[in-house]
């Protein structure tokens, strides 16, 4: 059966879905969690592996064939491969991605090479053991990096995730990059969002994705720009001869929403249809008060048909003005 192609209210298609499978994490990365934590949900507030499968299907069938999993840490989610296995069962669900941090990813590589993974994006701000410990606030570097080498060695196609801050790891930009000589991989470069699950607003940042891209030139004369594909948020770069290239994301300047397509399902099963908004649908409580697929259905058509049409219109219209989320509930 040929699936469906839905479309928002502007005219994007949505085809891509974001689920955090949990909340939970084992590093406190500081632009993300304070070092104390956040509450977490009680698990029984976690969407159950049979409701995640429910609506991972009933959203497949309006059109979303790109599913990326990610949290907290998924790997902290007991029997994660299970789910994955699971899902590779939804035949119009086409690509499952992952995003970790890699400490726990090891064991599990050649599970997902044999599911067909279809990428990973590993989150490595810096390659400095004593600069990895104060980002995250944990001794882990050895273990992300062993996830990268392991994953390099299973040829699982990855993306490298990298924050942009100022003070604290701008002396790392030029060698992540430079992983791209020999390795097939792209360098994500992001811009630093308020997701830090403290409401601290950043009303000014240094490194936007101007300042980052004069940056590379600097290093990097020769820098290519490169096509990027539909519905990218990345705008990519390549240093000619080089294996891999490098992504520079606007996510809080956010140019690229006019053709954003995607959505989320944060870790206590609410629908956001922009990462600026607060949740525009309680999924979870819909699924267990007994709705049927219909009504799930029509509630989905529903917030596709509301949604803003970029970040900053999505902002204004949060119940609560400032952002107090840590992106560890939200799934980045
Ligand atoms: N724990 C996994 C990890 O770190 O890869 C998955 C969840 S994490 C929330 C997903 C991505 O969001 C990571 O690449 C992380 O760097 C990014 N992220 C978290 N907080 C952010 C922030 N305040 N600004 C920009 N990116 C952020
Ligand atoms: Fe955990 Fe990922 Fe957030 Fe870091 S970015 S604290 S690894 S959820």
């Amino acid at each position: 059966m040929i699936q469906p192609q839905l479309f928002d209210n502007h005219g994007r298609p949505i085809n891509y879905l974001r689920l955090a499978v949990t909340d939970r994490c084992n590093l406190r990365c500081f632009y993300c969690m304070p070092e104390e934590g956040i509450r977490y949900v009680p698990k029984k507030e976690l969407l159950t592996f049979e409701e995640i499968e429910r609506v991972v299907r009933l959203v497949a069938s309006l059109g979303v064939s790109k599913l990326r999993l990610t949290g907290g840490e998924p790997f902290l989610r007991a029997d994660l491969m299970q789910l994955i296995r699971n899902l590779r069962a939804i035949s119009d669900i086409k690509d499952i991605h992952l995003t970790t941090n890699g400490v726990l990813t090891v064991p599990h590589i050649d599970e997902l090479k044999e599911l067909g993974i279809a990428s990973v994006n590993l989150s490595l701000d810096t390659l400095d053991r004593t600069r990895f410990k104060t980002i995250t606030r944990r001794d882990e570097f050895d273990k992300t990096w062993s996830a990268f080498e392991a994953l390099m060695r299973a040829s699982i196609p990855v993306k490298l995730n990298a924050v942009v801050m100022e003070g604290k790891n701008i002396e790392d930009i030029i060698p992540l990059v430079s992983l791209t000589r020999a390795h097939p991989i792209s360098v994500r470069l992001i811009e630093e969002m308020p997701f830090n699950g403290e409401g601290s607003h950043y009303a000014k940042l240094n490194w936007t994705y101007k300042r980052i891209l004069q940056h590379l030139h600097e290093a990097f004369p020769n820098l290519q720009k490169q096509n990027d594909p539909t519905s990218a948020t990345a705008s990519h770069y390549q240093v000619p001869g080089f294996k891999g290239n490098v992504g520079i994301i606007a996510a809080f300047s956010r140019t690229f929403c006019g053709s954003c397509n995607r959505i989320r399902i944060t870790a206590q099963g609410v629908l956001k249809t922009c990462l600026y908004d607060d949740g525009v649908l309680n999924i979870k409580d819909l699924l267990r008060s007994g709705v049927t697929d219909e009504e799930l259905n029509d509630a989905l058509l529903k917030a596709f048909a509301h949604r803003p049409k970029d970040g900053f219109e999505a902002e204004t219209k949060r119940a609560t003005q400032s952002v107090k989320e840590s992106m560890s509930t939200i799934g980045g």
